[in-house]
């Protein structure tokens, strides 16, 4: 029998790997897990309901995309003008179908970050008020502005407005289209409670979740009024891709960590933890009246990048709110790029996405008798 110590087993050897690993494994199943829980499918539900988009809606968006990204082109304000072009555009729209309209300013201080020089945007506002519970209201939006060149298509580092930058067909002039094709369906309706359709400026950088953001004046003014209970924010942001593309952009393991799987069939309702079951609930509603599939998502925004749109801005002052949308870069490889044009939005698919929430919008209202 020998005093020396016994050789090291190779299984405490394979223990130290194995142990750090499944803790991995376990934590990293935990997070998925956790994020997955706020996700759900609704796949559309046959019936009367859920009927297909009328002819002729897919050309009106097209017609109103290239409007927006080509006529006009680039939104923001380092080109007043053109900014100026698109903020009345919608104003004329809303004011011909019949809506009270009104133009809320925005103001821009000189200085860092923004580099405009002191300054006013404004967001456009369309509103019709709720024949029996005008007090509860519903905000529909999307922005119509379109990102300046930055150094990359993240947007880090400062506006470079002396280079070409997007022309914003999907991010947002999509956005836009699909807001004017909802206040049309709805112009000649009634609604028990009060609908407010709007057009924000500057959600894009250097002015997202900044004091010159619009929605987020817009939210803090909303939040500011006396008897109004606001039932909840539906923001669109990016809603006309719904192709395979090569994927440049696309964080690989999204699709496991969040449920929005790869195949572009389907839009998706993001939200934060809190505004789950408001998303749901919208979602439910779009089931029986859209003929596409519904993805939500509520993910923790543990990071700037998981703010996704003006929902952000409702978040802050307490009101649910959620994004709809391709789901922009995981999706769409022409996000914030030069080649983000109006020839390559998927139109047939987008009106449907449009058909479905104008009918659950005017539900959700209570249009109709
Ligand atoms: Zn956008």
């Amino acid at each position: 029998m020998s005093a020396s110590r016994p050789p090291r087993k190779p299984r405490t050897r394979l223990r130290r790997f194995l142990v750090p690993l499944a803790a991995a494994v376990v934590l990293v199943g935990g997070v998925c897990l956790f994020v997955q829980s706020g996700s759900r499918v609704f796949h559309p539900r046959p019936g009367d309901g859920n009927l297909p988009a009328p002819m002729g809606l897919a050309d009106q968006l097209r017609d109103d995309v290239r409007h927006l990204s080509e006529t006009i082109g680039e939104r923001h304000p380092y080109r007043p003008e053109a900014l100026e072009a698109a903020a009345a555009w919608i104003e004329a729209r809303f004011h011909a179908l019949g809506y009270d309209v009104r133009r809320l300013p925005v103001g821009i201080p000189e200085g860092a970050p923004f580099h405009t020089g002191e300054t006013r945007v404004w967001n456009i506002e369309a509103s019709r008020r709720g024949t029996e519970r005008p007090n509860e209201v519903l905000v529909v939006g999307g922005h119509y502005d379109s990102k300046v060149a930055t150094p990359n298509w993240r947007a880090a580092g400062p506006p470079q407005p002396q280079r070409l930058g997007t022309p914003g067909a999907n991010d947002n002039a999509s956005a836009v289209a699909g807001l004017l094709a909802i206040a049309e369906h709805l112009a000649e309706t009634e609604f028990r409670r009060t609908l407010r359709l709007v057009a924000f400026v500057n959600e894009e950088p250097p002015f997202f979740r900044t004091e010159a953001m619009g929605s987020l004046v817009y939210a803090r003014a909303l939040a500011a009024e006396p008897d109004t209970e606001v039932i909840g924010m539906i923001s669109m942001d990016l809603i006309g891709c719904y192709s395979p593309q090569v994927r440049t952009k696309r964080i690989p393991g999204t699709g496991l960590v969040t449920g929005l799987v790869d195949r572009p069939d389907y839009v998706a309702f993001l939200s934060n933890r809190r505004s789950r079951h408001f998303a749901r609930e919208v979602a439910a509603v779009f089931q029986e009246r859209g003929a596409i599939t519904v993805r939500t998502a509520a993910i923790p925004a543990v990071h700037r990048s998981v703010a996704w749109s003006d929902d952000w801005a409702f978040w802050q002052v307490g009101i649910p709110a959620f994004t709809v949308t391709d789901t922009a870069w995981l999706r769409h490889d022409h996000y914030h790029e030069l080649s983000d044009t109006w020839d390559r939005l998927d139109y047939p698919v987008m009106a449907e996405v449009v058909w479905g929430l104008a009918r659950t919008v005017g539900h959700l209202v209570g249009a109709g008798p």
